[in-house]
């Protein structure tokens, strides 16, 4: 016996078994559509009868170079007998001819990339049956061109427009707008003029035997998995070419028999809201692609309550039995005959960020689903959602029903932009300069495009996929990005771009939203969503039942304090001291202190400094009340903190020129002294030059060298603390010192900490409790951190130093130069500095905990790079043990649901 090729809808178990139930496997074998199809003939479902052919004939075919495995015809044959049994009636048969559709389904959706041939059964014979049968030669001509040119379109590459020509010159003759209007008789030539061009074009008959048109249109489908589009769209996608796409055989049912027929689709939920409200459009009297093309205006689904009761009255029990099968909202297709309902199609709905939430908190309370579930369902990204600009649903839905959404793509980048067109990279640098709001669209993108990037709100390209130029840089720099729009023809001769047959020029206006991958046509309203939002707040809240990982911020201000709070921060991993050294009324003591050359003149631009640095510890410390206070002594290399040198040397050379033109005494005085003042800047920053600053003196080293500076910091925060305390605050300070490399500095940094934390606790007759420890971002901190936690009681993970360390590249040389070619040729991975690299970095951290935990217990571990935002980072983290990640305030809900995430997946 030959292998088994064909499923009837009814034989899943069969199915099943043949994959060892696996359900997943079973998605492979008869694809989405097809499992579905099934499923729901399972459980009850109204479906009409019809078989599934799988994805492994298709794959043998295609293996064979174009030929059915042995068996799966008869097979095929076999299993529409079947049906005629089922249904009572033949296929090719006038009496009672039985009709079918052949529909493309494979293990992942691929929207519009393979196509569906309706109405296959039909001939001149057959026809004269349906009329006889229905009494309507309208509905039949109609049903029977349907064939005619889906068949020529879909088999036989017969371009669409070649039919839709003559539809235009036949509504004209007859002088109607639709085609609702069109006689039986119209329809008829119709039928006869598709024909001829099927001949014309084909050079063939158009076969008239049901069978042959079965076997041609199964042919196809197995054919389209190689077709370019499918080909282009898997690569973006980044779905495997060997899955192949399953064929399914359904019995034809009929919206478009009269007044109470009709054809729709629904989400079984609102999409954009997420409301437990069914939401769809239906058309009475038309078949199901007409809903879709748009060639009639639809009418909302609440309509159809009082249009076919009876029929909407099933239609809402069957799309809660499906959302009680699937746990999951459906998005489903429908049609009702002579007012008998029958589902087409069930596959788990798209849904906007706010919707994911809302219905995964609502599905907990409804029963259908637990509470890690509803967290596991949802993902960062859709948090992240919650943090960005997005489109008006309702306009967005608008622009959809106005025709406006141009196309779909890759949805790579998120956030929505809206901007006019510009297809090159200097125009959109000149337009964005000019105040214009720009999107740069290309084929692709290349480095030199990189300046048109940035100066753009978005970025939209016709070609590439997840791992593409433009979307490595888009997600880098946080511009919202649509990549791999295939449909998009790019002119760039002409400066204009084509979906279908609307043109763009450059200058127009486009909406993207890199949330979901659409391309709309004009300016979307946006809006920022509501992180109060009741649904996310009930979801974050459950995820940190499930986190053991903190979740900490990093935030130098207490507004930023104030807001990490509201989004769920338990404490703050990261203050920057220095930071509050830029502020305009501060750094002129900064400098002083800087170009001091007696110990006098620096302790008293220090002593300038404190009561800034008490002030902004205090209002840290007041809104942190009972929380965690991670303070950062000074880091970066003191050159920062004084003009650059190319400056210096511009404004002298202005200086001067300007001296020599000077006339008056008291002018020229006065541009000497100038010029003296800059000569001395300057010299300073030539003596604190360094060929590499990120290696030099910065971090702990500047302690080392000016201690004054760690007792003038130690003093501020222990000043502020006592005072804060004394107003009944809980404060909770540790000190961390930046760039350890050995413990020895440690021990130096430590003595002159304790030593002033004691004078001024001792002053103020406070006790303060606090922790000291260090930060690990150099390897070799990480490889002695047993040595570190004898003297440290916390550490916190650098990780961004530690990346650049670890790897000996500078991060910003790396991301503006040969990290976008690394990743796209795939030697690394990810970004290390958006990612932390399991291997290396992951390595040392591990090292690190380990080491000194073995020494200190208790030791407290953290992160407060970058990463510890970033889910896959956090996930890392969670298995390293680490205590808390802490992150940007904007970060925090995220960083909550990924360490729920991390947890739940590991038990
Ligand atoms: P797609 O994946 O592009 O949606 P489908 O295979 O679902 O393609 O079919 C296209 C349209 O034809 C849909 O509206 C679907 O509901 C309709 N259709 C498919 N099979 C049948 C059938 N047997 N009877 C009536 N309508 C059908
Ligand atoms: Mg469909
Ligand atoms: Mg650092």
């Amino acid at each position: 016996m030959s292998e088994k090729w064909v499923y009837l809808f009814n034989e899943l178990d069969q199915a099943e078994k043949h994959v060892g139930g696996d359900w997943e496997a079973v998605r492979g074998l008869l694809g989405g559509k097809g499992t579905n199809l099934a499923e729901m003939a399972r459980i009850g479902v109204p479906v009409p009868p019809g078989f599934t052919v799988t994805t492994e004939a298709c794959n043998a075919y295609l293996a064979s170079g174009g030929s059915f495995p042995e068996g799966m015809w008869e097979q095929e044959k076999e299993a529409l007998t079947a049906i005629q049994a089922e249904t009572g009636k033949t296929f090719g048969n006038r009496e009672n001819p039985l009709l079918v559709s052949c529909r493309s389904g494979a293990k992942f959706s691929m929207p519009g990339m393979m196509d569906t041939v309706l109405n296959i059964g039909l001939n001149d014979e057959t026809v004269k049956g349906m009329i006889e049968l229905t009494g309507d030669e309208r509905f039949v001509y109609d049903a029977y061109r349907r064939l005619v040119q889906m068949f020529g379109n879909v088999v036989m590459g017969v371009p669409d427009e070649a039919f839709e020509e003559i539809l235009t010159e036949v509504r004209k003759k007859q002088g109607v707008r639709t085609d609702t209007e069109l006689t039986a008789d119209a329809w008829k030539s119709v039928t006869e003029k598709f024909k001829e061009i099927f001949k014309r074009r084909t050079k063939l008959d158009f076969p008239d035997d049901p069978y042959v048109q079965l076997k041609l249109a199964t042919e196809a489908v197995f054919k389209s998995w190689n077709g370019k589009r499918a080909v282009d769209y898997r690569n973006a996608a980044g779905i495997s070419h060997d899955l192949g796409t399953a064929v399914s055989i359904v019995t034809m049912v009929f919206g478009n028999m009269g007044e109470d027929s009709a054809t729709g689709v629904a989400m079984t939920r609102n999409g954009s809201t997420g409301e437990n409200q069914i939401e769809g459009d239906y058309l009475t009297n038309a078949q199901g692609e007409d809903v879709v093309a748009g060639i009639r205006l639809t009418k909302d689904l609440t309509q159809m309550k009082t249009e076919l009761p009876k029929a909407y009255a099933e239609f809402e029990q069957i799309a809660r039995r499906l959302e009680k099968h699937y746990h999951e909202m459906q998005d489903v297709e429908f049609t009702i005959e002579k007012g008998k309902l029958w589902m087409l199609q069930t596959r788990d709905g798209k849904r906007t960020a706010q919707a994911a939430v809302r219905i995964a908190a609502d599905m907990v309370e409804e029963g259908l689903i637990t509470r890690e579930e509803a967290v596991l369902r949802v993902t960062p990204e859709q948090v992240d959602f919650f943090l960005h600009p997005q489109f008006d649903p309702e306009a967005a839905k608008m622009a959809r029903t106005g025709g406006n959404m141009l196309a779909e793509g890759l949805n790579v980048s998120p956030g929505a932009a809206v901007g006019m067109v510009v297809f090159e990279a200097d125009l959109a640098e000149e337009w964005a300069k000019e105040g214009k709001q720009v999107i740069m669209v290309r084929p692709e993108t290349k480095p030199d495009d990189v300046h048109g990037m940035l100066a753009a709100r978005g970025i939209l390209t016709s070609r590439g996929g997840r791992t593409s130029h433009a979307a490595l840089v888009a997600r880098q720099f946080g511009k919202p990005a649509v990549v791999g729009v295939s449909s998009l023809e790019i002119d760039m001769g002409r400066r204009q771009m084509a979906v279908k047959d609307k043109i763009i020029k450059e200058g127009d206006w486009i909406s993207i939203d890199g949330t979901v991958g659409e391309v709309y046509a004009g300016k979307l309203a946006t809006m920022i969503p509501d992180i109060k939002d009741p649904w996310l707040r009930k979801l974050l809240s459950w995820a940190d039942e499930f986190r053991t990982l903190g979740v900490w911020t990093n935030a130098d201000y207490p507004h930023d304090a104030r807001r990490a709070l509201e989004y769920g921060a338990e404490g703050i991993g990261l203050c920057r001291t220095e930071h509050m050294f830029f502020q305009s009324d501060r750094l002129p003591h900064v400098q002083k202190m800087i170009m001091a050359d007696l110990p006098i003149e620096r302790s008293e631009a220090l002593k300038a400094l404190l009561p800034f640095q008490r002030e902004d510890f205090a209002g840290l410390f007041q809104v942190m009340n009972g929380l965690t206070v991670i303070i950062r002594l000074i880091d970066p290399p003191l050159h920062e903190f004084l003009p650059s040198q190319v400056d210096l040397l511009r404004d002298l050379a202005d200086l001067k020129i300007r001296l020599q033109h000077a006339g008056k005494l008291k002018k020229i005085d006065e541009l000497l002294g100038k010029v003296r003042n800059k000569e001395r800047i300057l010299k300073r920053v030539e003596s604190l030059h360094e060929a590499n600053p990120m290696l030099g003196l910065r971090g702990v080293r500047l302690g080392i060298l000016i201690p004054e500076l760690t007792i003038m910091q130690v003093r501020a925060i222990f000043e502020a603390a006592c005072m804060v305390s004394k107003e009944g605050v809980d404060v909770r300070p540790e000190i961390m010192i930046p760039l350890t490399t050995h413990v020895n500095e440690l021990k130096k940094q430590r003595e002159v900490l304790e030593a002033e934390a004691m004078i001024v606790m001792e002053e103020r007759g406070v006790e303060i409790n606090y922790k000291f420890g260090t930060m690990i971002e150099l390897p070799r901190a990480a490889l002695t951190t047993d040595q570190i936690a004898e003297y440290a009681s916390f550490i916190s993970f650098g990780t961004n130093d530690l990346t650049q360390t670890t790897f000996g590249i500078s991060r910003d040389d790396a991301e503006a130069g040969f990290l976008i070619e690394y990743m796209e040729n795939g030697i690394l991975p990810d970004n290390p500095f958006d990612t932390i690299d399991r291997d290396g970095v992951g390595e040392l951290m591990k090292i690190a905990v380990e080491k000194g935990r073995a020494v200190r217990p208790g030791l407290e571990c953290g992160i407060c790079g970058e990463h510890g935002g970033d889910p896959q980072s956090i996930a890392l983290c969670h298995e390293l043990g680490l205590n808390y990640v802490s992150c940007s305030p904007f970060r925090v809900p995220i960083a909550r649901l990924a360490a729920a995430h991390a947890a739940l997946r590991k038990k």
